[in-house]
Formats: structure tokens, sequence, C-alpha cells
């Protein structure tokens, strides 16, 4: 298909939507991409080649999925909103190699999607209400995903990348970074989109790594440690920490656990890095 007759022309998203009498459903989180460009940002990013398999999560009206289905050999659009399913069949009628899924991402099997033994590389303009289940679930789940390339609040993209002592730096950062490798691919204006969202977006990649940067005894432990640090962000980590009733962590231990790192008792929780909380959680386990 030649790229004016394809979604990302502002006028062919307007005459679909018109033609179907579509109704952007706030609370599915639907801001369509209207811009080539962007397009071409996140199909670079994700390094798409003939022999992928891909993964979209809310293709919407098919806008990235018309670019997918020319860029990778096979690709699964997973899309909750059914009054999407008629306009889909229609702006993907051309492409053999798309199989839409009426289903909610967060209920979707994608190792028995993708097929047992094989891997898949998730590209997506996320829905920004339900970003961190999508990622963390993703990561978490131990899904055959090689790489996440998506796009999602611009905030929320410096959190996943954010390097200790940054304001960004937090929970979200340790977590992403545990499981992935980040780059930050691309800002991307509101114009780009059809409506206009509140906030500005980019695009970010995940690449999964093979092992975590850190060795940990129980890296849930590790979370829940983190988790507690960032809970009351001015306070000091001794205090974040002895305020988390459910670790049975005392004062005394979080201190001499901090000493024998050769850290300050006074130190925060953002100034830590991956390794240091690994180390933390190691000495703290009970
Ligand atoms: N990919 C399209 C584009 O770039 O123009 C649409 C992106 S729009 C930001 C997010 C899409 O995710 C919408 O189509 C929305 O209906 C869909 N969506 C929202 N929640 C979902 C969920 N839980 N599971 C699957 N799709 C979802």
């Amino acid at each position: 298909m030649e790229d004016k007759d394809k979604l990302s022309n502002p006028q062919v998203t307007i005459q679909t939507i018109q033609k179907y009498g579509f109704q952007f459903q706030k609370r599915y989180g639907q801001n369509f991409l209207i811009d080539d460009h962007v397009i071409r940002k996140i199909l670079r990013a994700a390094e798409i080649t003939r022999e992928d398999i891909v993964v979209e999560i809310g293709p919407g009206i098919g806008t990235l999925t018309q670019y997918l289905a020319e860029a990778a050999g096979k690709v699964y659009a997973v899309e909750i909103d059914d009054k999407l399913l008629p306009i889909l069949a229609d702006t993907l009628s051309s492409y053999d190699n798309v199989e839409v899924i009426h289903q909610d991402i967060l209920k979707c099997d994608l190792r028995q999607l993708v097929g047992e033994g094989k891997t898949c590389k998730i590209v997506a303009n996320l829905p920004y209400y339900i970003t961190t289940p999508i990622i963390m679930g993703l990561l978490e789940g131990h899904v055959p995903a090689e790489s996440i390339t998506v796009m999602v609040q611009k905030e929320v993209a410096e959190r996943m990348a954010a390097e200790p002592g940054s304001k960004t730096y937090g929970a979200l950062s340790l977590a992403v970074q545990y499981y992935a490798e980040t780059y930050l691919a691309a800002n991307v204006p509101l114009n780009c989109f059809m409506p206009r969202p509140a906030v500005g977006s980019a695009v970010i990649r995940l690449t999964r790594r093979e092992q975590p940067p850190v060795e940990v005894k129980d890296d849930r432990w590790m979370f829940r440690l983190i988790r507690a640090s960032f809970n009351e962000r001015r306070k000091t980590l001794v205090n974040g920490l002895r305020n988390e009733p459910s670790l049975g962590i005392s004062k005394e231990e979080a201190e001499a656990a901090l000493t024998k790192m050769g850290l300050p008792l006074t130190v925060r929780g953002e100034t830590l890095s991956l390794a240091q909380f690994g180390e933390l959680a190691d000495l703290l386990m009970k």
C-alpha cells in the first residue's frame, strides 16, 4: 500500500473514523497516530525484519499495524475494543500476515499466542492508563519477548531509563532495568496523535537481558525493599524500611547493613544503584 493511502495520512484516518461513526474512548486511552515519521522511528527502534513475529498491543484502527505488516513476518494485534474490529477488518484487508485478537492484553497468554518455543517482539503505542501493569507483566511474566518497543508518556519513559540520583529514578527504573536494557528512541509531540493527548510522549525500547545484572538470593524480597525505600521519597532509607511493617526490619538492622556497605546512615533510597539494593537485600534477608 502506498503511504498516502495509509492511516498515517490524517485525511485517511478522518475518513475512516467518519465512515464507521467511530467514537474515541478515553477509558481505553485511544490516541491514534497520524504521523508516518514517528511510525518509522518506532519501526527502526524495534529493528523489525521479515523473520520477526510481532505482537502489537492495541492496534486501534490499524495505523501502526499497516507498517508492521509490511516489515514483519507475522503480526498478532491484540485489541480490547470490539467497535474497532470491523474497522480493522477493513484497514488491514490487504495484509494476509496479520491476525487481530479481540482480547484484553492483561489477560492474554502470549506464550500460547506466538507458539511454544517461539519468540516475539512487542511493538505498541500503549494505552497510557495501563502502561506499568503491561510492561511489568511482560517483564516479570517471562513472556517470550526479545524486545518491547513502545510509545509511552514521556515522563514514564524517563522514569524507566533513569539513573541513580536523578529526580525521576525510582522503583520503576530499578524494576525495568533489572530485566531489560533501556534505549530512549524519540520524543513525540502532541500533534502526532488524534485526538491530541494531554501529555507528551516518547518511544522507548526495552531489550530483555539474558541474565539480570545483579545476583540476589531472592529478587522478590529485593523489590519489596526497593518499593519501601521509595514509598516516602523525602525520608532516609532507614526510615523508609522500618516504616514498612511487613518487612519486619528494625532501625538497628537497617543501620548495621548500611554500615557494612560503607554507606552513611542518612542515605536516601534514590542514590542507591541496583547492585547496592541487591547487596542490601541479601544482608537484610530474613
Ligand atoms: N496503535 C494505534 C495507533 O497507534 O494509532 C492505537 C493506539 S491507542 C494509544 C491504544 C490502543 O489500545 C487503543 O486502540 C485501545 O482501544 C487499546 N487498548 C486499551 N486497553 C487495552 C487492553 N487492555 N488490551 C488491549 N488493547 C487495549
